[in-house]
């Protein structure tokens, strides 16, 4: 006899499963997981709700043809940046000039500044170097994909490194000066009233970066072309803000500061239709559903006497489900256990293969 202690929601997973007809009750499912660890895991669909449909084509204020609009075009010369509102359904592209020039990139929601580009988030659904056909996402709460990566004809985008700073050239090299992403980004959203506080992580355009060995992240040489660029379609009105990377001290963009060239465009019909279906969930809040809805004008922090902790599904409940194990099970189990792990707790064991097996199998 096996004890799974779960915790109310782990049980809420088994027990959707077995509603969604996967097995006849949490006794075969965890049979079925153990079958699996040995045999191959199935893929199958998440069992419950999926949403509804993301209605975002609703917000596109122009009525899209069979052909591009240029609706707005810039130079970006270096040392610049620049803020740009780009409507749902409109693309920005960012392109070369001469070739080998970096971009940082901010995204703000245009209906509500709070509401931004979250690289974290972004990173960690599209890897470390989103390309075409990845999104841009806010950050939770929201979590929104803001934009559409349409076209990328580099692929060399990055998301671990933070945007080079003043402080950076200083501590580093002594500048008490240098053109850097932090300040670009902030004198480009001064335009729409932002502070340089608002300025948030960069999503990096034509950079090119590497997980070492030990860990260590390295800023590798770029090869772009004057021909290379990358499109952005906005899924939501947005306030779009690219620099050209001010660090002609790495390799970032080979030792230069070089212009890029910014356009804004009304999508075809055949932009839209490359855009994949898109869903919308309750847990994406907006104000609305905040418990504290009012942004702080005031710096300093000071406790709010009335407060009363209150967090969601607290205190955490567990439940004891006994799971009979035959030699057939038992033997799976002995074999696939992390006794590294688990030492002699095989309950502890068989809930790391049961929900171990439930992730991985459902897609
Ligand atoms: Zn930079």
């Amino acid at each position: 006899m096996a004890v799974l202690t779960l915790t109310h929601q782990q049980k809420e997973l088994l027990d959707r499963s077995v509603a969604a007809g996967e097995a006849a009750d949490v006794h075969a499912l965890v049979m079925l997981a153990l079958a699996e660890h040995d045999s191959g895991i199935r893929p199958r669909t998440i069992p419950g709700d999926p949403g509804s449909i993301r209605r975002w084509r609703d917000d596109i204020a122009f009525t899209p043809s069979t052909e591009r609009v240029v609706r707005w075009e810039h130079r970006l010369e270096p040392g610049t940046g620049r803020a740009v509102i780009v409507r749902a359904g409109q693309i920005l592209r960012v392109a070369q000039v001469e070739g080998n020039q970096c971009a940082d990139l901010n995204v703000f929601s245009l209906a509500d500044y709070r509401e931004a580009m979250h690289v974290g988030r972004t990173r960690t659904l599209h890897g470390i170097h989103p390309v075409a056909g990845d999104f841009l996402w806010s950050a939770p709460p929201r979590e929104r994909a803001m934009m559409f990566i349409l076209n990328d004809t580099a692929g060399l985008n990055d998301t671990l490194f933070p945007r080079c700073s003043a402080n950076m050239y200083e501590s580093m090299f002594g500048f008490a000066d240098h053109t850097n992403c932090a300040d670009m980004q902030a004198e480009a959203q001064r335009e729409f009233g932002l502070t340089p506080d608002d300025v948030h992580d960069s999503f990096n355009l034509f950079m090119g970066t590497t997980v070492n060995d030990d860990g260590s992240c390295s800023v590798v040489h770029q090869q772009t072309s004057a021909d290379d660029y990358v499109e952005l379609l906005a899924l939501m009105d947005v306030l779009a803000v690219p620099n050209t990377c001010g660090n002609d001290i790495f390799r970032t963009s080979n030792y230069a500061l070089r212009p890029l060239d910014l356009t804004v465009m009304d999508a075809a019909d055949d932009d839209l239709a490359a855009v994949p279906e898109l869903r919308a969930y309750p847990t994406q809040r907006t104000p609305a559903d905040f418990a504290q809805p009012h942004i702080r004008t005031e710096r300093s922090l000071e406790r709010d006497p009335d407060y009363v902790p209150h967090f969601s599904r607290t205190p955490i409940v567990t439940h004891e489900v006994s799971v009979e194990l035959d030699a057939g099970a038992q033997a799976l189990l002995d074999r696939h256990a992390r006794r590294d792990l688990y030492g002699d707790d095989s309950d502890a064991a068989l809930r790391d293969l049961v929900l171990g097996w439930w992730v991985d199998s459902h897609a």
